[in-house]
């Protein structure tokens, strides 16, 4: 096995050697220009990085040169068209370095990262470039678009935030803190990804299937050590722990927003966000976590009588009580005792083929678009990747989308949706369309490569194609504006909502037929299906919403202690003040909190709690008029999904809707009220 990859090595190296083009600074002739990933190697990365920055920097340098008075579209405008060839490089480059990671590519992003950092710091603290920005800022604005007013006012308020109006010595500083910062989070993620295989080396099951495995493992004192070691990652005292690498990020931050004249990093961060400050969502938090945690107390009482029917069969000694490592099996005897739900019946019947041509279908009958696979373009993955063109109702390109919905070695645990092109209007007027990845961990398909998917890996592969779907059909003409470029507390909205679709009656019978027979899910099945989603959101409720707080209350810290015991201490410390119960952890520990410390997520997980109460509140008006009313769905599409971040979210909201978002369809619909 070792020899072959020798091999394979040398004949990269030789081919290397022999006159190879670097395609990231070619002109890309492939079908829908598709990166050309079958002729990139690892070597072309860092050149073509370097290539980028350098051109970005001189486009800049011509837009400040220019001796016009800046106008919108000598400056503004000129800087959105600025970038393409970086934007090219980290287009592929951020999408294979999570699904299919290797030592080439953890030393590229190493060596890239501070780079990119460098180089963006550069860009925010151009003192010429803002004087120019904020001279069309502080002009009359009346004859800009709405998109254009929303674009001006982000590129000045994203100068401001980045210090441009410090002196000289607290620049240099934010400079050094942006780099240090993203070398450190990025060596946290890199820890998390070792810790997690770490994991599976030991115990034969990734992170994504622990919570399958929980379900399923009888063996009591088996689940308790996966429990202690799926909760300890990045926490074990070896050369992958985050906890004082965590701290220093935590620390790093709160200078930051300290030298921006904050006395949080919450706030710093929230200032441009949909809910603007840390007492909104402390506030917000509260009132979830205060029914979810009471919900979930009755849920103990329920799985405790169960407990107490294995203690008098003599399988639990006398007096033994549901400790965390109890709650996914004990949920699950629970769950089938009272809503008879079993998994093995229902997973026939979600066959990951059939549950996507679901998901297109769905977008089909509200949006009108359709979708046709591409069989021979280029893919950066030809064993797990599926590419698919989507065309309005009229024909037009709406753009490219590809599935990789299985889990491999290489890729990082969960799901999400990647731009490896971004919608924008280029320089010539063309409407450049995007290219978007819906990544999963769903079930791995059998020897006869069939997938079979869990009720859970449905509602998942729906939220992120609601994600693409927001990439997808935007109409935007600046980049920075388009597609999911949106307030991060409003990005999980469109995801969510899409996730409404999944178990709807008259699409469950377009899809959800029986792999074997093609016998479409039994009408009691779905209700059984409808029912088991209220069950256990006691639980799934509190451990979203206790990581959202844990998230919250470290980057309100307004001094971080230089002592790795602390992240425990913390940690005990809020939960208690948020009334968490022994029985639930947080979703995410601090050492393990990817969202947080690499993923853009800082002071902003409770987006997805945040997100839920619109989305359902905007579903609420859907079932109102009929749940697939097309010209509802059509106006829908016009103000969210077409508009991305052109416009403030909740102006757009509120002229949807004819009102603020309301929390008690949220609650209603997890059973919290
Ligand atoms: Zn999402």
């Amino acid at each position: 096995m070792k020899k072959t990859i020798v091999i394979v090595a040398a004949a990269m190296a030789l081919s290397a050697c022999a006159s190879h083009q670097n395609p990231f600074l070619t002109e890309w002739d492939t079908p829908y220009g598709i990166p050309p990933f079958d002729k990139i190697e690892y070597a072309d990365y860092i050149p073509a990085i370097k290539e980028g920055i350098k051109q970005q920097q001189a486009e800049v340098d011509a837009i400040i040169a220019n001796p016009e008075p800046a106008t919108f579209e000598n400056t503004i405008a000129a800087y959105e068209l600025t970038g393409e060839l970086l934007a090219k490089v980290t287009g592929v480059l951020y999408n294979v370095s999570e699904t299919d990671n290797c030592p080439e590519l953890e030393a590229i992003i190493e060596e890239a990262t501070p780079l990119m950092s460098e180089h963006s710091s550069n860009l925010g603290l151009n003192k010429a470039l803002y004087e120019r920005v904020a001279a069309v800022y502080n002009a009359d604005q009346s004859a800009l678009t709405e998109e254009q007013k929303t674009v001006l006012k982000k590129m000045y308020d994203d100068f401001v935030q980045g210090g441009i109006a410090l002196d000289e010595a607290s620049q240099a500083r934010i400079r050094e803190i942006d780099a240090e910062m993203a070398a450190k989070t990025n060596k946290i993620g890199n820890n998390i990804l070792a810790e997690s295989n770490a994991f599976k080396a030991k115990f034969g099951i990734s992170v994504s299937a622990y919570p399958t495995a929980m379900t399923t493992t009888e063996d009591r004192a088996l689940r308790e050590e996966m429990f202690k070691a799926y909760s300890s990652r990045g926490h074990n005292a070896n050369e992958n722990d985050n906890r004082k690498l965590a701290l220093e990020v935590l620390r790093l931050r709160l200078e930051k927003a300290k030298i921006m004249g904050f006395s949080n990093s919450a706030d710093f961060i929230l200032q441009n966000k949909m809910a603007h400050d840390h007492e909104t969502v402390d506030a917000f938090l509260d009132g979830i976590i205060k029914a979810s945690v009471a919900k979930a107390k009755e849920e103990i009482v329920d799985m405790q009588a169960i407990m107490d029917e294995d203690i008098k069969a003599g399988l639990l000694p006398e007096g033994t009580k549901i400790q965390p490592w109890d709650w996914w099996y004990y949920a699950e005897k629970v769950r089938k005792a009272k809503y008879d739900l079993d998994e093995d019946i229902t997973k026939p019947y979600f066959e990951a083929g059939n549950v996507r041509k679901g998901i297109f279908e769905a977008a089909h009958r509200l949006y009108g678009i359709s979708f046709e696979e591409l069989a021979d373009v280029p893919s950066y993955n030809k064993d797990f990747v599926q590419t698919f063109k989507i065309t309005d109702a009229d024909g037009s390109l709406i753009g490219i989308f590809t599935t990789d919905y299985f889990p491999r070695d290489s890729k990082r645990g969960g799901a999400w949706m990647n731009n490896i092109r971004e919608q924008k209007v280029d320089a010539e007027g063309n409407d450049i369309r995007p290219i978007i990845v819906n990544v999963g961990n769903f079930t791995s398909p059998d020897e006869n490569g069939v997938s079979l998917l869990t009720v859970d890996n449905v509602e998942t592969a729906f939220h992120e194609f609601g994600h693409a779907l927001h990439g997808l059909l935007t109409k935007c003409h600046y980049p920075s504006v388009s597609g999911t470029n949106v307030a991060r507390d409003f990005v999980e909205t469109f995801s969510q909502f899409n996730e409404n679709w999944a178990f709807q009656p008259e699409l469950l019978s377009f899809y959800a037929k029986h792999y074997q027979t093609g016998e479409v899910i039994p009408q009691e099945l779905v209700e059984k299906i409808i029912a088991a989603s209220k069950f256990n959101q006691g639980f799934m409720t509190t451990e979203l919403c206790a990581a959202s707080i844990l998230d919250m209350k470290w980057h309100e810290l307004t001094e971080i202690p230089d002592d790795e015991n602390f992240v425990d201490e913390f940690e005990a410390k809020v939960c208690a003040e948020m009334g968490l119960i022994d029985e639930i952890i947080p979703r995410y520990r601090t050492t393990y909190f990817n969202h947080i410390f690499s993923s853009g997520y800082a002071a902003g997980y409770y987006g997805y709690l945040w997100a839920e109460v619109i989305d359902k509140d905007a579903f609420d008006y859907f079932e109102q008029n009929g749940t697939w009313n097309v010209e509802l769905a059509k106006s829908f599409r016009e103000t969210f999904l077409e508009k991305g971040g052109s416009v403030e979210p909740m102006k757009l909201y509120t002229g949807w809707r004819g009102q603020e978002p309301d929390s008690k369809p949220f609650l209603k619909g997890r059973g919290l009220l």
